[in-house]
């Protein structure tokens, strides 16, 4: 892409009551848009990296079984008041809203029950099961505090998946597979060795839930690790019968603030009954249905990622989930046709490049490229046109530069 035709320009500065890093540098950089607190939207090179991310997602969850889904924004009343989730009291994040006849509806939070009541459509016989179906959708929260940009939007992005399964069994087995998908997840997005699964508080229907907690200071909880034992645990379900199950002592852990980026629940039978969803098994006889829920925060993740990748220059994308793998920036002034010959290389090569062909100043495109983040730069100069070789730097803090020939530059994209 040309960034000539880019609509978004950066900006020196982010609004005044934006405090967090992920927020200021997206921002700033034209990533998302601030509509109001916790309502963002994403711009074309925000847009780009969700897209990353989703498709890392999508492999692992098709990888799994699952199929891919779009539920609705709107939901019934009804089904969430035979789940006991409709009170405000209850759930106090719902926004509602009521039709012009009447009727209320729910704007989605969480897609347990609509989802549930859809299967029964589907689902009648120990033949019909498993199914593991999911979603890239946008959730509304009321939330009570939103001022950790994207970490916690009012509207955002998950990816809800759930699990009908026949038996324990089937739902452990399942449930197991996820959390190692979740990891696959969190490894290929560049926050492997900083995100650990926790026990958490599960609600009402299990003793634990797992949690994927990425450490970084921006995060809201806190946990406690041990990283040679690979232990994390949420600071809400700490006890010394937890410690001592664990085999672990309390001054072996190390306190850290964390962003949950994930969260993995099992329902057990209990919504699938309320709903009236049950299977028939070989025998014919009625049984429960399993159900396991399991979401990773979209643009949690992607502010997550800012979080830990930035420096005081701006950000620094892990290549899997980059805006653009290349930043091609042209200092020449009138003759820019070695540039463009070189862009369009690029392309042919499938190299996925934003051009820097723009007239204005080296060192504002320097200071832009530097916030923008993108991993691999060629810069083209009047030197460099001398040359055969390009000019070659890499958005790391020393960005040091090297000479190298357009084949072992497309090498060390791909
Ligand atoms: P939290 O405790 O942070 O409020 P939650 O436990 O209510 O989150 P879940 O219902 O488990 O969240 O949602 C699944 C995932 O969606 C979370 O693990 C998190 O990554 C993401 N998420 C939840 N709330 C938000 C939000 N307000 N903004 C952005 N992402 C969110
Ligand atoms: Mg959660």
């Amino acid at each position: 892409m040309r960034q000539r035709h880019l609509f978004t320009r950066t900006q020196k500065q982010a609004p005044r009551d934006e405090v967090t890093k992920n927020a200021e540098l997206l921002i700033r950089a034209g990533f998302i848009y601030k509509e109001m607190a916790g309502v963002y939207a994403y711009l074309p090179l925000g847009l780009r990296v969700i897209e990353k991310i989703k498709q890392i997602i999508r492999d692992e969850m098709n990888a799994l079984g699952g199929q891919e889904i779009t539920m609705t924004s709107m939901q019934r009343k009804d089904l969430w008041q035979k789940t006991d989730r409709w009170d405000d009291d209850v759930v106090d994040i719902w926004f509602k809203s009521t039709l012009k006849n009447g009727t209320d509806v729910g704007l989605a939070w969480s897609h347990e029950e609509p989802i549930t009541d859809m299967m029964k459509s589907f689902i009648h016989s120990y033949k019909d099961v498993p199914v593991f179906v999911y979603q890239f959708q946008t959730k509304l929260r009321n939330e009570l505090r939103a001022k950790s940009g994207i970490l916690r939007g009012r509207e955002f992005i998950m990816k809800d998946m759930y699990s009908y399964t026949a038996n324990e069994q089937e739902h452990e087995s399942f449930y197991n597979k996820t959390k190692e998908a979740y990891m696959n997840v969190f490894n290929r997005v560049g926050l492997g060795g900083n995100t650990f699964i926790t026990f958490a508080s599960g609600g009402a229907f299990t003793e634990f839930s797992h949690e994927f907690q990425t450490i970084t200071d921006a995060g809201e909880d806190t946990i406690y690790i041990n990283r040679e034992k690979n232990i994390a645990i949420n600071e809400e379900v700490l006890s010394d019968t937890m410690l001592a199950d664990l085999g672990v002592s309390r001054d072996e852990l190390e306190k850290v603030k964390t962003a949950e980026v994930g969260n993995i629940f099992n329902f057990g039978t209990a919504k699938c009954q309320q709903l009236g969803l049950t299977i028939t098994d070989e025998r014919g006889e009625m049984i429960p249905v399993h159900l396991g829920s399991y979401g990773i925060g979209i643009t949690r993740l992607m502010g997550t990622i800012v979080e830990l990748f930035h420096d005081a220059d701006g950000i620094m994308w892990p290549e899997s989930v980059a805006p653009f793998q290349l930043h091609l920036i042209s200092l020449l002034q009138d003759s820019t046709d070695h540039a463009e010959e070189l862009y369009k290389r690029l392309v042919d090569a499938g190299v996925d490049v934003l051009y820097d062909d723009r007239d204005i100043r080296p060192g504002e495109k320097f200071k832009d490229a530097d916030l923008i983040g993108i991993p691999h730069r060629v810069v083209v100069s009047e030197k460099t046109v001398e040359t055969e070789k390009l000019e070659y730097s890499h958005r790391t803090a020393t960005r040091e530069k090297s000479m190298i020939s357009f084949e072992q530059l497309t090498q060390r994209i791909q």
